[in-house]
């Protein structure tokens, strides 16, 4: 279970791909990766070892510079190709690591709006309630924003959005979540082994911490939605660890 995501100055998908490799060593039952290319948000997913992902990725590739992808360790629902992530719902992606604790009352709630799910995790509800919000006017960082409010649990989430080549939104609660720096590139990542050969300069987010990530910076704000300093730390991991 790891999350990676990039908002970068070259094609995405290979660089999540390395990540994900390198967040392999925790453990995974599936794997996928989400792009926003042009605006248009599009994924691919396989269930079993990263290959699996690769192979899709050589017959239908995906481009675009900015990107999500997620190794998942099934909790809620089986191991299948519909309940890897990311998971979308219309012009937004998801990906996540931990549980949501309350996803069956948010679900109720979603199915009085006439909003069905089509899988059987509990993170797919947080892609449909953002959806939701955004329906309902919400920008894409308000409506991300709006839905962590809700949430009842412990994760990491990294969202990215159809037409928001710039930007992805993440939070941290219970489950470690890392900002890297890069030159005019901005990346996150479950932890700064898999950042490592992309940038050295790590923000930790902290309990309750939520970013908005773009090219140019973070925005992080605390869990009481205050603005918040957080340091860049240079962080030397050992290159045997990476490779
Ligand atoms: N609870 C989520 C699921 O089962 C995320 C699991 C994970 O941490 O990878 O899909």
């Amino acid at each position: 279970c790891g999350i990676i995501g990039v908002l970068g100055k070259h094609e995405a998908a290979p660089i999540l791909i390395e990540a994900l490799k390198r967040l392999e060593y925790r453990g995974y039952d599936s794997a996928g990766i989400a792009t926003v290319n042009g605006g248009r948000l599009d994924r691919r997913r396989a269930v079993g070892k990263l290959v699996n992902l690769s192979d899709i990725l050589v017959h239908d590739p995906l481009a675009g510079k900015a990107g999500i992808g997620h190794t998942r360790w099934a909790t809620h629902g089986a191991p299948t190709v519909d309940n890897a992530h990311p998971h979308q719902a219309g012009r937004v992606a998801v990906v996540h690591n931990g549980i949501i604790e309350n996803y069956r009352e948010l679900r109720a709630e979603l199915a009085e709006a006439g909003i069905e799910p089509c899988t059987e995790t509990d993170t797919e509800t947080v892609a449909l309630l953002t959806q939701h919000y955004m329906a309902e006017g919400a920008g894409p960082v308000e409506a991300a924003f709006r839905a962590l409010d809700r949430l009842e649990g412990a994760f990491a989430l990294a969202f990215l959005f159809e037409g928001e080549d710039d930007l992805i939104v993440a939070a941290r609660k219970g489950s470690p979540l890392a900002i890297g720096h890069g030159d005019g590139e901005m990346f996150i990542g479950s932890d700064a082994i898999a950042l490592a050969p992309l940038t050295d300069r790590i923000t930790y987010l902290e309990e309750g911490d939520r970013a908005v990530i773009r090219r140019s910076g973070a925005e992080i704000f605390d869990a009481a939605g205050r603005p918040a300093n957080r340091e860049i730390r240079r962080v030397e991991i050992d290159s045997a660890r990476v490779d």
